[in-house]
């Protein structure tokens, strides 16, 4: 056995890779003991996605994540974890826990893989969301129960190729009444899930009153077509669209009888920006857990590398960290399920759990030396996958702004 396999055999057993009882201490990222604050039904939900990563994803993903593909066989598997229940009611409230449940089970999927996470949140956290947020109750009873189930997949199409940051502003995407119906027009980028998605929820600006509306716009659409942005360096296992809408004409009954223009956009971005803080921390611990490891059973100059004083260095700043952002997410996760969560603290914990597992996967890739560059180690994906995590649901800038405007009072937005 080489040493990446003693490793996976010796983290799936909980043993040393020997064979023999572990002498060292397993690699936890949860120095605190955070997670024994869970409810027994959150516990079990983490654990089962723990289980689900290290079974079903696990084994694949680095295949998977090389092609640029995502394994549509995982959305059966992950069915029968009925996890969306979990958050949502069919009737689009959500559930007493949502906010924790949510960002448990991203947590336990980014310790693993953020791919999965995201896949899973863009499906659940934006799109299930939109629907939930922004249709009519005859309309959420027609899509929920089968979003729930994972029989159909959502995507969410927002941001636009000029329309990154300033998308609220200056979205380019039309919507025009056309007799019973409306006719869509413009480019979407960015799109994840939308290469293989039932459907796709639009975001138009209404040519007449300026108004933004929401679309359920199904695949096969005529005038929609959806193009896979290749040549990605993260997130490889996710599949992201480009969409062209060319005169795509759709029934009124599939707009979004409920929005209220950009706020409905908001309160889901909103919503979304919180399961993102919480995939840095899975990521950031993830990534912790590989390196502790790892540095328990390399061997250099005669020593195991955990041995020497700079990468114990390196292993206590990783875990400062990790626990800091465990702490400051699940706090989060209370005051959303309170009802008292703020939008301020949601970009908070984004831009500040990003920016740390920056740090966290750096140092994490540093230790595995130039095995860390090798996909086969896992840690490499961690550390590419921050990338994403890190300008997505809001830049780095964009979520300071929006925090330096909640402390200052003052907007320093232009
Ligand atoms: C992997 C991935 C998945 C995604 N999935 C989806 C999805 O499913 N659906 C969807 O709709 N979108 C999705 N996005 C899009 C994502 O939300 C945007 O990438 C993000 O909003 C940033 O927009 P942009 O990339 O156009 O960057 P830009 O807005 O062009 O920003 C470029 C740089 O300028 C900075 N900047 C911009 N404005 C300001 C300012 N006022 N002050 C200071 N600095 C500023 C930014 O912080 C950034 O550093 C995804 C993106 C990625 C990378």
């Amino acid at each position: 056995m080489n040493d990446k396999q003693l490793m996976q055999l010796g983290r799936a057993l909980g043993v040393g890779g020997s064979g023999k009882k572990r002498e060292l201490p397993a690699a936890d990222g949860d120095a605190y003991d955070y997670l024994e604050l869970l409810t027994d039904e959150q516990a079990e939900v983490a654990a089962q996605v723990n289980r689900f990563m290290r079974a079903e994803v696990a084994p694949i993903m680095n295949d998977y994540w090389s092609r640029d593909e995502f394994p549509r066989e995982l959305i059966g598997k992950m069915r029968e974890l009925d996890l969306l229940r979990r958050i949502w009611n069919e009737d689009g409230t959500r559930r007493p826990d949502a906010a924790m449940m949510e960002g448990v089970i991203t947590l336990e999927a980014c310790r693993v893989d953020v791919s999965t996470a995201v896949f899973f949140g863009v499906h659940s956290g934006l799109a299930a969301a939109s629907i939930a947020l922004g249709a009519s109750d005859e309309q959420k009873a027609r899509w929920l129960p089968d979003m729930l189930d994972l029989r159909r997949i959502g995507a969410f199409g927002l941001t636009e190729p000029e329309g990154g940051s300033q998308v609220s502003q200056g979205m380019r995407t039309t919507c025009r009444r056309d007799g019973d119906g409306w006719v869509l027009n413009g480019e979407k980028k960015w799109i994840g899930n939308s290469t293989f998605s039932d459907f796709t929820v639009i975001w138009a600006r209404d040519e007449e009153t300026d108004e933004v509306r929401g679309f359920v716009v199904e695949a096969g659409t005529p005038g929609y077509r959806v193009e896979k942005i290749m040549g990605k360096i993260a997130l490889r296992m996710v599949e992201n669209g480009h969409i062209y809408l060319e005169d795509c004409r759709v029934a009124d009954e599939f707009r979004l009888h409920a929005t209220r223009g950009w706020d409905t956009v908001s309160d889901v971005l909103g919503l979304a920006r919180s399961g993102v803080a919480w995939q840095g921390v899975g990521c950031a611990m993830g990534a912790y857990e590989l390196a502790l490891a790892y540095a328990q059973e390399r061997r250099q100059f005669g020593k195991r590398i955990g041995e020497f004083q700079l990468i114990q260095n390196h292993l206590v700043l990783m875990l400062g960290d990790v626990t800091a952002m465990l702490g400051m997410v699940m706090r989060l996760s209370h005051l959303a399920d309170e009802g008292g969560l703020v939008d301020a603290q949601a970009s908070l914990a984004k831009v500040h759990t990003a920016a740390r597992c920056r740090d966290v996967v750096a140092r994490a890739r540093e230790i595995f030396g130039g095995n860390g560059i090798l996909l086969e180690y896992g840690v490499a994906k961690h550390f590419v996958d921050t990338e994403a995590i890190y300008s997505y649901e809001g830049t780095n800038e964009i979520n300071t702004l929006v925090v330096g405007r909640a402390i200052t009072g003052l907007s320093a937005f232009v």
